[in-house]
């Protein structure tokens, strides 16, 4: 069969691009497809040029210097002696309309007492709400984790497994421990795509693939079809259980099994002068109608401040979101400078997850068919990126 790339990745979020890096680093011609006129998927710097290129974050906020395959692409990319410093300010908890401090919902003694269980509990099949009640007992998990851990994954946190949050990892310490670049984490995906190793096409959102011989045959929008020898998804899991091809019905029927959770985001900047907010990393709430508040505050700007409001579907119409948004704030919906709105979408993992990525995995082996994304081992940048470089190596092998 005669292709036109060696490797077609659909899905330009940090998962596809570093899936298309990879192989592109290994002399293999490369194409990515995306469905957004815009990479980067859930890293999303919303960058707003009329207040002179003010950012902020409206996903993906913070790494660590325990990405080990971020940090290696970064290495390639020459970006890792520009990662920005990220300033230690804290969350607060937006409770009962009034922001408080974290501490005034931990019942200390209840949390000395459970600690010891910390090292003896195992993680292992258990939800979030049994693990972690077990280890920083009831009250904790109920006053104050169980937000908290809504407030990560933007999602009711009590049913998504407790393995797939938190993973410990090595740490680099040549890197400082959590970072940004000047002008947001966009400047990841940017990057990745300015080398030119790789193809890179927008506005492609596809919904068909079929096999040709060993190989894949992707259709375009515009009705044309391109064909490869290898095929990465990395694409939501819904998507994905659309786009594999009939042939791989096992991996198909395992993939649809897996939900997800839709955020409805809003991007607000505040003149500096507009607030009277102490410097805070963001809210989280306590039953509102949003999960959470990240700020742009871990680089601070002379003259704005901005926020992306994490809020639950359907709950909120647009005007009502930016009054509550305004409300945790403490100022007036006039004094808005700029504001935005994203649509963010995460993987609702459910306990039994890692068994059925196990039964994908067999499902997939041997196979050219890579399946890649936020919904294998757990939603962090880091957890994605292991799992692109995981699936590179079963279909291209490991470098020598
Ligand atoms: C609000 C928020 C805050 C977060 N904070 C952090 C953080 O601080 N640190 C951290 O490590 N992680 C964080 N994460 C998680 C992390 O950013 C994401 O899990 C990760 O970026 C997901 O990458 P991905 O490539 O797997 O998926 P996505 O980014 O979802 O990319 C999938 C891509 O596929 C495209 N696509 C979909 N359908 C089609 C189709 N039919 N054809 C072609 N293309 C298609 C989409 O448009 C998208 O670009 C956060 C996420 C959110 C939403």
């Amino acid at each position: 069969m005669s292709t036109d790339f060696d490797h077609i990745v659909i899905g330009a979020g940090i998962s596809g691009l570093g899936a298309a890096h990879f192989s592109a680093r290994r002399g293999l011609s490369t194409l990515v497809l995306e469905a957004s006129d815009r990479i980067g998927g859930c890293i999303n710097s919303q960058t707003f040029p009329a207040l002179g290129g003010f950012w902020t974050e409206a996903g993906g906020h913070t790494c660590f210097n325990s990405y080990g395959n971020l940090l290696s692409i970064l290495d390639d990319l020459g970006l890792t002696t520009q990662v920005q410093p990220k300033l230690r300010v804290g969350y607060r908890l937006w409770k009962d309309g009034r922001r408080r401090f974290i501490l005034s919902a931990i019942h200390p003694f209840e949390a000395l007492g459970s600690l010891p269980r910390l090292v003896k509990e195992p993680k292992e099949g258990r939800s979030v709400r049994d693990y972690y009640s077990a280890v920083l007992g009831r009250r904790n998990y109920r006053d104050l984790l169980q937000h908290a851990f809504q407030a990560v994954i933007c999602q009711p946190a009590d049913d998504y497994p407790a393995e797939a949050l938190f993973r410990r990892k090595p740490r680099r310490k040549d890197v400082i421990k959590a970072f940004t670049f000047a002008d947001g984490l966009s400047a990841i995906p940017n990057a990745l795509v300015a080398q030119g190793t790789f193809e890179v096409r927008t506005g492609q959102r596809i919904e068909q693939i079929a096999t040709e011989g060993e190989g894949f045959k992707v259709r375009l929008q515009d009705g044309t079809a391109i064909r490869s020898a290898h095929l990465t998804l990395a694409v939501p899991p819904d998507v994905a259980a659309m786009l594999i091809p009939a042939v791989f019905a096992r991996a198909r029927a395992l993939v649809a099994g897996i939900g997800m959770a839709e955020i409805e985001t809003l991007v607000l900047v505040f003149r500096q002068d507009a607030l009277n907010l102490p410097p805070l990393a963001g809210l989280i709430a306590v039953e509102d109608a949003f999960y959470s508040a990240v700020s742009r505050d871990f680089l601070p700007d002379a003259q704005y401040r901005g926020f992306a409001f994490h809020f639950r579907p359907g709950v909120l119409d647009p005007e009502s979101q930016v009054r509550c948004a305004c409300q945790a704030l403490g100022v007036t919906p006039d004094r808005i400078a700029a504001q935005s709105r994203v649509h963010n979408r995460l993987p609702a993992l459910r306990q039994g997850h890692f068994r059925l990525v196990e039964q994908l995995d067999a499902a997939l082996a041997g196979t050219r068919l890579a399946l890649t994304g936020n919904w294998f081992l757990g939603v962090s940048m880091e957890d994605a990126l292991t799992r692109s470089h995981s699936e590179h190596v079963r279909l291209f092998g490991a470098r020598t």
